[in-house]
Parts: C-alpha cells; sequence; structure tokens
C-alpha cells in the first residue's frame, strides 16, 4: 500500500503519446483557475493508488490519499483504483468509509473507478459472492473477471467517445490495459457507453462508461503516458467545483452586510 498522503509536481501536457489538440487555454480552463485547484483523493486501501496520483498531479490537481471519513469530506472528486474489489468492499466498511463515500456519491461528487473501482461503482455486479458490495451509483451491471482466466491481461486499441464539453476536439483512440477485468454487462438508459472491446472473442462487450459525474473504465489508464482520460476525469471535477462555488456564492445568502 502506498504511504504518500500527497504529491507536488508540474502541470504536463495531458495528451501524452495519443495527442488531441487542448492546449490549456481555453476559457474553461481559465474559469476553473478562478476557483483553484481541485483536490481529488484516491481511495487508499488498496490498489494502484500511486499511480493515479501521479496522473492526477501531473494534469495540475491536488491528488491526496482517502483512507479516513474526514478526508472523504475534503475532497472535489475521487478515483478508485484498481485492486481487488472484494478486499476494498471489506476495508471500506473496515475504516468506515462506506457511509462518507456513498453520501457524497449521491451528493454529485464526481468519481472515476478503474477496473475493480468500476466495480466498487457499479449498482449491480454479476456472480459476485452474496456478501460483497459495491458503493453503486452508476446504473450497470458488471461482471467481475469478464475476459476468464486464459486471457488474464490483454491489451487492445479502443475507439473513445470523447467528451467535447470536458476535452474540447479530443479525438483518436485509447490504448487500454486489462487486467482480470470485469466488463459491463448491461447499462441502464442514462448511462452513456464510452468504448466496447474492438476485436476478439469480447467485441463489443461495454468498458467504458459516464452517468452524470461517474466515470468508469475496465482499463487501467494510469498505466502508461496517455493522461486523457484522467484530464477527462479533472475537467468533470473543476466543471462542479464551479458550480459548486457559485451555488455557495448565490445572491440567497441572507447574512450579506
Ligand atoms: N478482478 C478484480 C476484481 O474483481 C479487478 C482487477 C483489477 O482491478 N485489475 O476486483
Amino acid at each position: 500500500m502506498s504511504t504518500i498522503s500527497t504529491i507536488t509536481g508540474t502541470t504536463a501536457d495531458p495528451s501524452g503519446d495519443h495527442s488531441g489538440d487542448h492546449s490549456g487555454d481555453s476559457s474553461a480552463d481559465r474559469r476553473a483557475d478562478a476557483v483553484g485547484v481541485p483536490r481529488i483523493g484516491v481511495l487508499a486501501v488498496q490498489g494502484d493508488v500511486r499511480e493515479h496520483l501521479a496522473a492526477l498531479t501531473a494534469l495540475g490537481a491536488e491528488g491526496v490519499t482517502v483512507r479516513r471519513p474526514a478526508e472523504v469530506e475534503a475532497i472535489d472528486g475521487l478515483v478508485i483504483p484498481g485492486g481487488e474489489s472484494t478486499v476494498m468492499d471489506k476495508l471500506v466498511r473496515a475504516f468506515d468509509l462506506r457511509e462518507p463515500l456513498l453520501r457524497r456519491i449521491a451528493e454529485g461528487m464526481p468519481a472515476y473507478g478503474s477496473c475493480a473501482g468500476m466495480i466498487m461503482l457499479a449498482d449491480r455486479i454479476a456472480d459476485a459472492r452474496p456478501d460483497q458490495q459495491t458503493l453503486g451509483g452508476l446504473d450497470i451491471t458488471v461482471r467481475r473477471n469478464a475476459f476468464g482466466r486464459q486471457v488474464d491481461s490483454f491489451e487492445q486499441d479502443l475507439d473513445y467517445a470523447w467528451s467535447d464539453a470536458a476535452l474540447p476536439g479530443t479525438t483518436g483512440t485509447v490504448h487500454a490495459v486489462f487486467i482480470r477485468a470485469p466488463w459491463v454487462e448491461q447499462a441502464g438508459p442514462g448511462v452513456e457507453v464510452l468504448a466496447r472491446v474492438s476485436e476478439g472473442p469480447a467485441a463489443g462487450r461495454i468498458v467504458a462508461v459516464r452517468q452524470g459525474n461517474l466515470m468508469a473504465t475496465s482499463f487501467h489508464p494510469e498505466v502508461g503516458a496517455d493522461r486523457r482520460i484522467h484530464a477527462e476525469f479533472v475537467s468533470i471535477v473543476r466543471a462542479h467545483r464551479l458550480q459548486q462555488s457559485g451555488a455557495r456564492q448565490s445572491p440567497e445568502r441572507e447574512d450579506t452586510a
């Protein structure tokens, strides 16, 4: 388990090797600057925490680990990393994180889950042990270890439905790394499908989704240099933060002198 609580670093081009065009000088970025640097937590009870912190920090967000209930209250968005969802579920309950996480997600806090993180954000799991709980939020059914034991891990280039609002002008495929990954077996009408397996026996299976402020991928964008998926999430967090700060400054306040 990672012991780092914060990582600081420099802002880098989020596009990595597979560049789309977003120079960081959009009006959305300038507005976001007005409300400061978003603080994004990485659930740090188990899994590949360090890689997500590095990606978030490279994009100019403040990446912090989340292990305690108070830390859940102090973040603008949350990443749930890859790892082992059964262990993560047990530790989330043991560390008293379940209730605050459920509440913040219900309140609209943006969250992004990769692999085991996708399972944690799914409303339903197929073929899971009956005692495995998820946090939920995404109206999807995921199947754990869906690709089968023979093909534990594989890589594939996928078409990805980039959000024009979040990352204007971004195009191109994603080089996706799958490690004992789940797939999305069923998605409700409010769920946007962002990517599907492009070839092989699982072709057509859904492996990336978004529903409102919740995003999930079956694969691991935190490995490798391509930061576009994290950049998309950071943009969602920035937009939400801006909206919240607008709400806090609304003229309904009665205590203005
Ligand atoms: N198979 C794992 C699970 O069920 C997920 C694997 C991963 O996150 N790389 O939680």
